[in-house]
């Protein structure tokens, strides 16, 4: 077992001044650090009967593969809006400055599918609940969510209905 918390850096005022960016570039290039932070990750998920393994755009792709793999499950992607092919479902939601939208092929899920949600990092939790609406939206059936880590002291948990695991605790 590695220690994970040595393989996230911090970077203050990244992008923007006051914010302390959480960098999970040395957690990835480690083999040992990333395959344990993938079986945290997943391990409360093994037996919820997950058919699809929700990525958030980007990071969440990353984490996502690895955690759907070790589920036994698909993936399916959650992008910004526009750079998806086919028709899509979306959703807006707002930032702390204006808003967002996010998109899901329409056709993402099997009738019912269950869905588990995976992120590098929980902050306010906007990303995170606008990412369930837009599951529901196109006919998943959100069972849960699983983060890298979260970041307590912005209190998203509190927005998110539904069992919610993170591997690291800020
Ligand atoms: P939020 O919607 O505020 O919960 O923000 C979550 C999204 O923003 C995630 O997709 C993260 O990748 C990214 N994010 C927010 N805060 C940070 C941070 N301090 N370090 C790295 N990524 C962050």
């Amino acid at each position: 077992m590695v220690d994970l918390y040595e393989f996230i850096a911090d970077v203050p005022d990244f992008p923007e001044e006051g914010i302390v960016f959480k960098d999970i570039t040395p957690l990835l290039a480690h083999p040992e650090a990333f395959l344990q932070a993938i079986d945290e990750m997943a391990a409360p998920y093994l037996e919820s009967g997950v058919d699809m393994v929700v990525g958030i755009e980007s990071r969440g792709f990353l984490l996502a593969g690895s955690v759907a793999e070790r589920i036994g499950a698909g993936v399916g992607l959650v992008r910004k809006a526009g750079k998806l092919p086919r028709k899509c479902v979306s959703v807006t939601y707002d930032l702390e400055y204006g808003s967002d939208s996010l998109e899901i092929h329409e056709d993402a899920f099997e009738a019912a599918s269950r869905v588990l949600i995976v992120d590098d990092v929980l902050a306010t939790g906007g990303t995170l609940v606008a990412s369930k609406d837009l599951i529901e939206k196109a006919g998943g059936q959100v069972v849960g969510a699983t983060m890298l880590m979260e970041l307590t002291f912005l209190e998203g948990r509190e927005r998110f209905d539904g069992p919610l695991h993170a591997v690291l605790v800020y």
